[in-house]
């Protein structure tokens, strides 16, 4: 027998929804995955470094050549200078560099703060490390930040807050006025950020990704999360990066060092040569804003009321208007029953908090997402 860390903890929502997609053979826009090939140059560069050997360990915080390549990008596009050597560190996907900087920084009793409804694997990796997660709820439905409320729950014991942005789940910005407060709050304090960017680049009608690195108080303090499972479309890749000032990514590598000690090389090597030839990032908004308007146009029709989507690759449907159910039997009815799977909103809250609203990934092939908005048309 073992004590449970994590007793209250089951099977992630994303594995449970896609799982009762494929038993029932519904269109699958519950987990979060491109449903679309990955480009052809990404995939020939991989199969060229597996074939000259790139095969054996990476340096411990990922090749150079990369994290140079990133450190560029990430000055062109936030103004910030961020040392490759010693600022950037590839990881096992934004999962584990969200993992990571909890580990390093949460000691017993420590209290982050975080937004609900918060992305699945931030309060366990808090409470695994003996830390106390304080939800403070975004105000539906526009999902905004009550500043007022953060710091109200600011504490001696406040360690860290936890920003995410473009939001997942519910599709909402930060604004250039909540990194105004945010940095009103933590200057002149030892408070940290772990800001969870994974969809700097998706974001829509105009509207520009507000990063943290463009802020020199905030960036002082923060670790920042990346994900090339988003902004190149292959999440089974599992590869991102994060970066923070020297004097935190030290404390992170001491970690990263002994969960994963360095990450998939020839994906490194490949992905470096692919940015820099290709471009990649700079047509991912268009891309999927066309995408979201193709759904929202295919369910026009339909008693789903549509609640703003921004930015991610998410888009959020009230459904007060058709069933009282709660959003969990309401999400199984609809695959189970109407053959389209997507995910409630409630159980990223740790009170399961309801308003009636499924998320639906439009990250899919036209086809299919027409398809889907025909069957939620008949719902
Ligand atoms: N943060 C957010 C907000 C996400 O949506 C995801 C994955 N969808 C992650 C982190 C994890 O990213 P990765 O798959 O690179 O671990
Ligand atoms: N991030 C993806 C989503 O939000 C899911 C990732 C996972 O399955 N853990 O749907």
């Amino acid at each position: 027998m073992i004590n449970s860390k994590l007793p209250q903890v089951g099977t992630t929502i994303f594995s449970k929804m896609s799982a009762l997609a494929n038993q029932h053979g519904a269109i699958n826009l519950s987990q979060g995955f491109p449903g679309f090939d990955v480009d052809d140059n990404l995939t020939t560069l991989v199969t060229k470094y597996l074939n000259e050997g790139k095969n054996q360990y990476a340096p411990m915080p990922g090749i150079l050549e990369l994290r140079i390549t990133l450190a560029n990008y990430l000055k062109r596009t936030y103004n910030c200078d961020i040392s490759p050597e010693a600022e950037i560190t590839i990881t096992a996907g934004a999962t584990q560099a969200i993992y990571n900087t909890i580990s390093a920084v949460v000691n017993e009793g420590d209290e982050v703060i975080l937004f609900s409804p918060a992305y699945d694997c931030y309060a366990p990796a808090i409470e695994v490390h003996g830390g106390t997660p304080v939800f403070i709820p975004l105000q539906h439905p526009d999902y905004s930040i009550n500043w007022r409320a953060v710091k109200e729950q600011i504490n001696p014991r406040t360690k860290m807050i936890m920003i995410n942005s473009p939001h997942n789940p519910t599709g909402s910005l930060i604004t250039e006025s909540d990194l105004k407060q945010l940095k009103e709050i933590v200057s002149g304090t030892e408070l940290l950020i772990l800001s969870d960017e994974v969809y700097e680049h998706i974001t829509f009608d105009g509207k520009k990704h507000e990063s943290v690195l463009a802020y020199p108080e905030l960036r002082k303090r923060a670790m920042v999360t990346y994900s090339f499972g988003k902004s190149l479309h292959v999440t089974g890749w599992k590869t991102g990066f994060c970066t923070g000032p020297d004097w935190l990514m030290k404390e992170f590598r001491k970690i990263h060092q002994y969960t994963v000690f360095s990450c998939n090389s020839p994906m490194q090597y490949a992905i470096n040569e692919y940015i820099l030839k290709h471009n990649p990032f700079e047509k991912t908004a268009e891309f999927y804003e066309r995408k979201r308007d193709l759904f929202l146009a295919s369910i026009k029709n339909s008693r789903f009321k549509v609640i703003p989507c921004q930015g991610t690759y998410f888009q959020l449907l009230d459904y007060s208007d058709i069933s009282n159910m709660n959003d969990v039997e309401f999400a199984e009815k609809l695959t189970i029953e109407n053959g389209i799977a997507s995910i409630p909103i409630s159980v990223f809250y740790p009170d399961l908090e309801d308003n009636k609203v499924l998320r639906f990934c439009f990250a899919k092939k036209d086809e299919l997402l027409i398809k889907a908005g025909k069957l939620l048309c008949t719902i």
